[in-house]
């Protein structure tokens, strides 16, 4: 199916009074709504000529943000498609636990192939076994269980095969760079599948719930450890990408300097809300020093910070108070022939605030 999505933006900008910009999105560009879905994580990809993915779909906001995931998943992918990808980053709840909603017996969607670490989980456990008879079985040879997709895997989408999705990292066991970590719970975290979506000029990394950073290391001569240090190591060319979707909501150890400075993002993108103060300050901070300038990141939980201290540790910039979770969704448009346009997805109603 076929769209013409053409969205004139009047961009205020409260320094220098108002400016009127017009940015045109191509009807071939690839569409990412990064989902407003409280504490958790769902991305929805919508590729021109009828191909979707996934990436993640869960929530942990008791308040709506599995119904939100739902709701944004019926909205954007009509019903009787095929969800040609279906990303999961690891297996906790957060990142997982609209898929029987979505999949459910009513469900009219059908699956092509799903890709998951196969790491199991001491908590949060969704198996996706206990779903199949839910889901469309996956083909397993493209699950990344026992290693059967590495990184570097590529997968091609959209008529000319020019979208691509390439598998960045994942493990489907614990091994010596999520050993730095001490926490279980961490090492599945970081455990999780790492993937880069590009088309044409614009990329999107989606770093899942990846951690690493550990302050410098003499021996190491670097700030990351665990995820971050394998795709600082092994494939620091790769990860470079116009838009990040944060490891770990933004938390206080994931976005080192020395990986942030790999990819070398224009625009983060942190999904968070409701719990664990995310994003943090001092992540902000990181990100903000490797040149990400304060108005390019962008957050799902706009408004519904729930601790109004300030002294939460908290990332200030974005935050108000008064909104409901569930309308801040966050809109990438990936353009063939130029850089990608990142706005929330109702700009009249989000003038970003002045920093700080
Ligand atoms: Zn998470």
């Amino acid at each position: 199916m076929r769209r013409v999505w053409v969205v004139f933006l009047l961009l205020l900008f409260v320094s220098g009074g108002a400016q009127a910009q017009d940015t045109e999105i191509p009807d071939d560009s690839v569409h990412v709504r990064v989902v407003d879905c409280g504490t958790g994580l769902c991305c929805i990809v919508q590729i021109p000529g009828g191909e979707y993915l996934i990436i993640d779909a869960g929530s942990h906001s008791k308040e709506n943000g599995i119904y939100e995931i739902i709701s944004q998943v019926t909205q954007l992918i009509p019903q009787h498609e095929t969800i040609d990808l279906l990303v999961l980053s690891h297996l906790h709840g957060d990142h997982n636990n609209a898929l029987p909603y979505i999949f459910s017996k009513n469900s009219t969607y059908s699956l092509d192939t799903v890709l998951r670490t196969g790491l199991e989980s001491i908590n949060d456990l969704i198996d996706i076994d206990d779903y199949t008879d839910l889901l469309i079985e996956p083909d397993p040879g493209d699950v990344i269980r026992d290693n059967r997709v590495l990184p570097g895997h590529v997968f091609t989408f959209g008529e000319n095969n020019d979208v691509k999705l390439t598998v960045v990292c994942g493990w489907d066991k614990f091994d010596e760079f999520t050993d730095d970590l001490s926490r279980t719970n961490d090492r599945e975290n970081s455990s999780s599948i790492v993937v880069k979506l590009e088309y044409g000029d614009s990329s999107v990394l989606f770093a899942g719930d990846t951690l690493g950073y550990g302050g410098y290391d003499e021996e190491t001569e670097t700030d990351c450890e665990a995820a971050e240090e394998y795709m600082f190591t092994h494939c620091s060319a790769l990860i470079e990408s116009d838009v990040l979707i944060a490891g770990h909501h933004g938390s206080k150890s994931s976005s080192s300097e020395s990986f942030i400075r790999c990819i070398s993002p224009t625009y983060v993108i942190f999904s968070a809300g409701h719990n664990h103060r995310h994003p943090t300050q001092n992540a902000a901070d990181r990100i903000n020093g490797c040149g990400v300038p304060w108005e390019n990141m962008f957050r799902t939980d706009w408004g519904d910070c729930e601790y109004p201290s300030r002294s939460t540790n908290e990332c200030d910039y974005g935050r108000s108070y008064g909104d409901w979770p569930g309308d801040d969704h966050i809109d990438i448009w990936l353009r063939f022939d130029d850089e990608p346009i990142v706005l929330w997805d109702d700009e009249e109603n989000h003038i970003r605030p002045e920093y700080p």
